[in-house]
């Protein structure tokens, strides 16, 4: 047998069975197996993971572990610029495009109303979605941490919250992407860029009054629908209604 010494550090214990958060703990294997395996062997998602040290070296996923090896595994790192030591794929720390899977819905609403581009396929299946990811370059959000395991994943996070305003505030700090919120700048029903259009023009989509108020409109080119500052806030939680407001 093969006894590997592992430890998790900072929010990569989210996956782990209580009696080994933040502590090391050994895992017996019958032959060397890649660090990769052994890392989702004990629910962690590789998406998670963006440094690894074995015996104090950095190592990618492939690396065999074996008898007597020590590793620490790290996440990714949001605020710390690692580049120099990681031995992980290059990717960028930060990402701006995502990919949502099917039961992240309001998310999705609320990220597309900041502006960040968040594409959605209310019955889109495992392979489609990941397809899709890989073809353009985006983040899969998901609560499925099966799918982050699948081996074709490259980019993915796992939204630890069940609620969709406490998931838009993970996603925002975990992402780094307050300064990229741009409020109505894309379509929350379809993720199309919006284009400013005059106010004479979308009249007779408004509802009554709105046309007294404000001056500056844009609207969807793809589903038309208008969108003006304030819109689409009223039935919001008050948290995301804050992220969103002008000001
Ligand atoms: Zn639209």
């Amino acid at each position: 047998m093969h006894r590997i010494r592992l430890r998790f550090y900072e929010e990569l214990n989210d996956f782990l069975a209580a009696e080994r958060r933040g502590r090391e703990f050994v895992r017996s294997i019958p032959r060397p197996t890649s660090v990769k395996d052994l890392i989702e062997a004990c629910g962690v998602p590789h998406t998670e993971v963006d440094l690894i040290l074995v015996n104090g070296r950095s190592q990618d996923f492939s690396y065999l572990v074996r008898d007597g090896d020590r590793a620490s595994v790290y996440p990714v790192f949001e605020s710390l610029d690692i580049t120099d030591v990681t031995q992980l794929p290059d990717r960028p720390l930060r990402s701006t495009r995502f990919l949502a899977d099917v039961h992240l819905g309001k998310l999705v609403r609320y990220l597309r109303l900041a502006g960040i581009d968040t594409a959605y396929e209310q019955d889109a299946g495992d392979v489609h979605l990941i397809e899709r990811m890989l073809q353009e370059e985006r983040t899969l959000l998901t609560r499925d941490r099966r799918l982050l395991m699948r081996r074709a994943v490259t980019k993915g996070y796992l939204v630890r919250s069940d609620r969709p305003p406490k998931q838009f505030n993970e996603v925002l700090r975990r992402f780094d992407l307050r300064r990229w919120i741009r409020p109505y700048s894309r379509c929350a029903h379809c993720n199309t860029p919006l284009q400013r259009v005059p106010k004479g023009s979308v009249r007779s989509r408004l509802e009554p009054l709105t046309d007294r108020h404000f001056e500056v409109f844009s609207q969807c080119p793809e589903c038309k629908r208008v969108y003006w500052a304030g819109s689409h806030l009223q039935r919001l939680d008050p948290t995301v209604r804050e992220v969103l407001s002008p000001g």
